[in-house]
């Protein structure tokens, strides 16, 4: 073919023009992509790849205008000696160990327990037999078993170990709201300086958000801190003569956050999981918040696992919406279902503040109940819904956290069970199937997607009957499912190993 003109360039001059031109803009393209892909957070490769992004779920269908929760009698603040199962059990077990000789049925009188816990006890009987088999039988049961079984966990136990040794090291309050709040962190006497104002509580309230996420949080929300949700006595850095009957006035908003578990840990439920993995890494979370926000100028003060609580968080993650109240009590999230670990920052930074939300959860446990079926000590209630069960003034799901308590002790590995954590159907990892379920199942106003989940869940998967978690001969102490690869003590460990799973 002859060499034609076209318009001052050859043919052949313009065709190769054209493919270069063709190729540059091809390589431009993949240039602004590429460079668009580095900029996306989903090609970072360290442990900030896993931040912003990691709260997926769009709640704006669901939000509606609060409360979520009305009292239906008479409202009674949580008491950190008798509601709290550690300040309970804690106080039983200094008194009983000086009268070993007592059993049930003997006068109360004859423990010398303080009287607030007589009081109690006589209203919950139930909780006095959980807590009495406790120290007179399942503890030295256990420590009989971890005599002959302790080195199958070992490597569960040192898992743990390093996230608690972290952990104890995070700073606690010190002295009254109205004073270490307002202080410097770590410091006795250096005051926070004047607050910085931001342009709008919408902007402070994105701000937050986003250096919670920076600082480790998976979830985060936020609401009001309600007055009726504190701790009745027993504040840090609180005198016993300290007024506890009113809210501190900085602690207006709670800004509630949530990390879950290590997802081949917790299936390892409940010999191998940890709550520590996740008590540790909101605790920090938390303690760098509020870093920021006094370094900012406003006070503020840190409710954690790790460092201990003024309040409590579950109906605070509610009101906030990051989930809603589930069959075991606490907040079954969006993202996380049950397997969220939670910790507040309070603080009188103008925020704007979240809504609750509506996906379906609260209605879904009153058929589910899965977690009731595979819980070893029968804490949780298998009753078709809470209606009539009353908490402090509450709707709320009877939970008996002394059986609860009581099998932790039983437990090897970690201290702990969380097989309610495991076996709930929204504690899933993010992948396609469960993002779609996740999405499907609150629009779906026939129920189809959820009943067809649960139905597959409860015929397809095999796992142990809930007597198997218990010690032998009950049970094997066994779990959920097996262990994670690098728990594995027999492959790492010279040491003798006895696995209770085969009869030793
Ligand atoms: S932690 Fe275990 S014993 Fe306690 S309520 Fe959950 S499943 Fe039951
Ligand atoms: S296991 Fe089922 S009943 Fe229990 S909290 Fe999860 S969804 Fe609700």
């Amino acid at each position: 073919m002859s060499e034609q003109p076209t318009q001052g360039v050859s043919r052949r001059s313009f065709l190769k023009l054209a493919g270069l031109v063709g190729l540059a803009a091809q390589a431009g393209g993949l240039v602004a992509a590429g460079n668009n892909a580095g900029k996306s957070s989903e090609s970072y490769t360290g442990w900030e790849s896993f931040n912003p992004g990691t709260q997926f779920f769009n709640r704006k269908p669901f939000e509606f205008e609060g409360p979520a929760h009305s009292p239906v009698s008479a409202v009674r603040r949580p008491s950190h000696l008798t509601d709290y199962v550690f300040g309970r059990v804690g106080t039983f077990q200094k008194f009983y160990e000086k009268h070993p000789e007592w059993k049930l049925g003997d006068p109360l009188e004859d423990l010398e327990l303080p009287p607030y816990l007589i009081e109690f006890y006589s209203k919950f009987p139930e909780r006095l037999e959980w807590d009495f088999k406790t120290f007179s039988e399942t503890i030295p049961n256990n420590m009989k078993d971890r005599k002959i079984y302790e080195n199958y966990y070992k490597l569960a136990d040192a898992y743990s170990e390093g996230f608690t040794a972290h952990g104890r090291s995070l700073p606690r309050p010190q002295a009254p709201p109205e004073i270490s709040d307002f202080l410097k962190p770590l410091s006795e006497d250096k005051q926070i300086g004047d607050p910085v104002p931001f342009k709008s509580p919408d902007l402070a309230a994105e701000f937050i958000k986003e250096m919670a996420h920076r600082y480790g949080a998976t979830l985060v929300r936020i609401t009001k801190t309600n007055p009726n949700w504190l701790y009745s006595e027993g504040w840090r850095g609180c005198p016993p003569d300290y007024d506890f009957s009113k809210m501190p006035e900085h602690w207006t908003y709670a800004i509630v956050m949530a990390v879950p578990m290590e997802w081949d840990v917790i299936i390892g439920s409940p010999q191998f999981s940890t709550s520590y993995d996740a008590y540790d890494r909101v605790s920090t979370a938390a303690t760098r918040l509020v870093g920021c926000i006094k370094y900012l100028g406003y006070p503020a003060r840190a409710q954690t696992p790790m460092t201990g609580y003024d309040m409590i968080v579950p109906p605070h993650a509610v009101e906030a919406g990051l989930g809603e109240q589930g069959r075991t009590g606490f907040c079954i999230t969006a993202e996380l279902g049950g397997n969220a670990r939670m910790a507040i920052v309070n603080t009188n930074l103008p925020l704007t503040i979240d809504k609750p939300i509506d996906i379906g959860i609260a209605d879904f446990c009153k058929s589910c109940k899965l977690c009731a079926e595979s819980c070893p000590s029968g804490a949780i209630s298998m009753a078709d819904s809470p209606d009539g069960m009353v908490i402090r003034g509450y709707e709320h799901w009877y939970i008996n956290n002394g059986a609860c308590y009581n099998y932790w002790r039983e437990t090897m590995g970690p201290m702990g069970c969380r097989m309610c954590v495991a076996t709930c159907p929204y504690s899933r990892k993010d992948n396609w199937l469960h993002d779609m379920a996740r999405k499907l199942d609150p629009r779906d106003p026939t129920g189809v997607v959820r009943g067809s989940l649960l139905w597959t869940q409860k015929n397809f998967f095999d796992y142990p009957k809930a007597e198997e978690y218990h010690r032998p001969p009950v049970g094997h102490f066994a779990s959920y499912r097996p262990e994670p690869p690098y728990m594995v003590a027999d492959k790492y460990l010279d040491i003798p190993i006895t696995n209770p799973n085969e009869g030793g």
